[in-house]
């Protein structure tokens, strides 16, 4: 094996460690003027967005939401939650009239990652046999009234644009996913095929994505939701609008005027984003260069990953971790947000838990506090920078709401319903996002908003969505 040996003195390598640390701080940096700056790009980009098809990065797509849930619904529904490393599939009892979830059941089932890079018809196949050993388990505490069709709310998370409440063509795939024969066609059409295959008699009568169904979930217990926003694997966020404002929208004036729009915010990107040498190949290296810049910066798909091409930079440049560069630091996605996330959260003296992860997970033993002090950072500086960009995209959408200032010494409560695993476990993370966004609006107007983390929200709000779309109403 040729070991390339690194000549620099220990005194000489700290400096350069410093020099990098030191160099991505200032890069990375979000003093609260660039925030503000980001916001009103976010607020810009979504008028173009709204104005024209293709008008701006931020698609803005139009969902067919234009009616959310009002307490009412009613009966045994059924919602598929697929977007992530795991999809679930649930069956809800709506209460009616008194507005409640009366019963529940899900299960969960990781994808595994080779479906993900395969083909439309293998993944639909997979997910429509859970779905079918899922119904045959339906216990007596739910009923589907006799003669009725199963249905489903289908929360599939990934930009598709839709041509009714329950069909709509994927524009292309993220996070992980990259399945070529599936982009351009209607999910609901494959999904539809694959549980037909199955023998099932169960119909799709909503398409939501996953925001979409965290807003209509959120909704259903708090009237106040404005907005949802994921932070998760992928990150994103939906809206109500006002049909009016939506110049793109050629179809019938809904009679509620409004219309959910599902930014697809993780496509967002402005000259104001701090991005770094390390953003740049990490988005080189992807399976979706150029698309999807925002979400490299702030999801959790994406954080740990930033963190080891800077740690691998150290070692190569700086010998941070000995003479030579550990094998394991070369594997990109190899360091992931969870561990990142627990090495940041270390309060041990001596950073145990960041000596055990660079151990366990990158294979480099031995290390100093002085280099477990600069992991820490490192996790801090990039961990900082997604989360203060996502309050200042929170302010973006804020603002084309007018709920970021006050109106005669007033404004109306506002909550913004949030979802995904980042926020709900990653503590300085979520801590940061909250501090930022106040800092943005200031004290008075703060008071009047609110972030609320829904759990699992998306699964109900399809479900919710597929009752109120039911082939039975009317
Ligand atoms: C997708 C969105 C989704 C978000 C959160 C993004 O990668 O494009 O559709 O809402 O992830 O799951
Ligand atoms: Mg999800």
């Amino acid at each position: 094996v040729l070991l390339v040996r690194c000549h620099m003195k220990k005194s000489q390598r700290w400096a350069r460690a410093m020099a990098i640390l030191q160099e991505l701080e200032e890069k990375c940096a979000t003093p609260i003027g660039k925030l503000k700056q980001v916001a009103d790009a976010m607020t810009v980009e979504m008028h173009a967005g709204l104005a024209s098809e293709g008008g701006s990065k931020l698609k803005m797509l139009i969902t067919y939401v234009d009616n959310l849930p009002t307490g009412n619904e009613e009966g045994l529904f059924y919602a598929l939650d697929l977007g992530g490393t795991n999809f679930r599939v649930l069956r809800v009892q709506l209460g009616g009239k008194d507005g409640r979830v009366l019963n529940q059941e899900f299960t969960e089932v990781s994808i595994p990652t080779n479906l993900m890079v395969g083909t439309a018809e293998e993944l639909f196949d997979y997910i429509a046999a859970e779905v079918a050993k899922f119904v045959a388990n339906e216990g007596q505490d739910f009923q589907v009234p006799l003669g009725r069709q199963r249905e489903l709310g289908f929360t599939f998370s990934f930009p598709v644009m839709q041509t009714s409440i329950a069909s709509g063509n994927l524009i292309k795939w993220t996070k992980g996913f990259s399945i070529d024969d599936a982009v351009g066609h209607d999910v609901v059409a494959e999904l539809t095929k694959a549980i037909e295959r199955k023998g099932l008699d169960m119909r799709v009568t909503a398409l939501v994505n996953d925001t979409v169904g965290t807003l209509a979930g959120g909704r259903y217990t708090q009237k106040d939701v404005v907005a949802a926003v994921i932070l998760g694997t992928g990150t994103n966020a939906a809206y109500v609008e006002h049909a009016q404002a939506i110049p793109k929208w050629h179809g019938l004036m809904p009679k509620s005027g409004e219309m959910v729009i599902n930014m697809e915010w993780g496509n967002f990107r402005s000259s104001h984003l701090p991005l770094t040498e390390y953003d740049l190949a990490l988005d080189a290296a992807s399976l979706n260069p150029g698309d999807q810049i925002f979400e490299k910066l702030i999801s959790g798909m994406y954080l740990g990953e930033i963190v080891r091409r800077v740690l691998l930079k150290m070692a190569d440049e700086a010998c941070l971790f000995g003479d030579t560069i550990p094998p394991k630091l070369k594997h990109q996605f190899i360091l992931r947000t969870p561990d990142m996330s627990a090495m940041h959260h270390d309060t041990s003296a001596n950073l145990q838990v960041v000596g055990n992860t660079l151990k366990n997970v990158l294979e480099i033993s031995d290390t100093s506090l002085e280099v477990r002090k600069v992991v820490v950072q490192l996790c801090n500086v990039v961990a900082t920078r997604g989360a203060r960009l996502a309050a200042a995209g929170i302010l973006g959408i804020l603002k084309k709401l007018g709920r970021d200032t006050l109106v005669d010494g007033e404004n109306q409560k506002s909550v913004i319903a949030m979802d995904g695993g980042l926020y709900e476990h990653y503590a300085e993370y979520s801590k940061c996002v909250e501090n930022t966004l106040s800092l943005l609006l200031g004290d008075e107007v703060s008071e009047t908003i609110c972030i609320e983390q829904t759990n699992d929200g998306s699964g109900i709000g399809a479900a919710l969505l597929a009752a109120s779309n039911s082939q039975y109403l009317n």
